[in-house]
């Protein structure tokens, strides 16, 4: 098993309780849909496994949390970087003003040498010919989908095991949507990249997901 989850439950500020005992499984190379409605707790607990809950003045205050069977839930996110497991948050979080080669290689900053970010890239680029198209273009200008793609390729820069994926079809037009799912799928068809997907559009998510968890208050209902 790539990740477990064991009865985790999160508090935001010592007093407001978010997840209340989550069960969670993520296989090696496998796709699982995160569902739910809104505040149901997706993404508290994609930041609880990606240890960026703390930022938030979140905790995981009982429960474990494991990668590769060891318990990660007191890790520093750049631990979890190094160990394989990498988030893109909600929202499409890009460095604007930054060109799309230097948002590339920021996710790359994890990797030994220069010559093997340079090789990632390149990569990257392969997946999204796209983006090679615009290397210099400053990111902020590009389109919502290609912002999409830009934070996922910038994940793919420090060659995870396990991305978390963080609404993906935000806003986006259909085509677009689709475009990115196919992608998802293709990264774990070969690249073996496992993927947990938190999203609203449950049909295009369980289209390629091999599991689904429906999420309601706090709680897995259904799986
Ligand atoms: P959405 O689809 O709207 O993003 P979600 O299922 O991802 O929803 P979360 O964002 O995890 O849900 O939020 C779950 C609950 O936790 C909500 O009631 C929210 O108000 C609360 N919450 C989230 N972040 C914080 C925080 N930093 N401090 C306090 N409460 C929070």
């Amino acid at each position: 098993m790539l990740l477990e989850l064991i009865n985790v439950e999160v508090i935001y500020s010592d007093v407001i309780l978010v997840l209340k005992g989550v069960n969670l499984e993520v296989e090696t190379g496998t796709i699982v849909a995160l569902l739910g409605a809104n505040g149901a707790g997706k993404t508290t607990t994609l930041k609880a496994i990606s240890g960026l809950l703390h930022a938030e003045d979140g905790r995981v205050t009982a429960g474990s949390i494991r990668l590769d069977g060891r318990a990660i839930q007191t890790e520093e996110p750049q631990n979890l970087v190094r160990a394989g497991l990498v988030q893109v948050v909600e929202g499409r979080k890009i460095l604007p003003h930054m060109t799309v080669q230097q948002n590339l290689m920021v996710g790359g900053t994890v990797l030994a040498s220069r010559a093997e970010r340079e090789r990632m890239i390149e990569k990257v680029y392969g997946y999204f010919p796209k983006l090679a198209g615009m290397r210099q273009r400053v990111s902020g200008y590009l389109s919502g989908g290609e912002q999409q793609m830009l934070v996922i390729g910038r994940a793919l820069m420090a060659q995870p095991r396990l991305i978390l994926l963080d609404e993906p079809s935000l806003g986006l037009a259909p085509l677009i949507v689709a475009e990115i799912f196919e992608l998802v799928a293709r990264l774990r068809r070969d690249e073996g990249i496992a993927f947990l997907v938190v999203e609203q559009n449950a049909k295009i998510a369980l289209r390629i997901a091999d599991r689904g968890y429906v999420m309601e208050n706090g709680r897995i209902v259904l799986t």
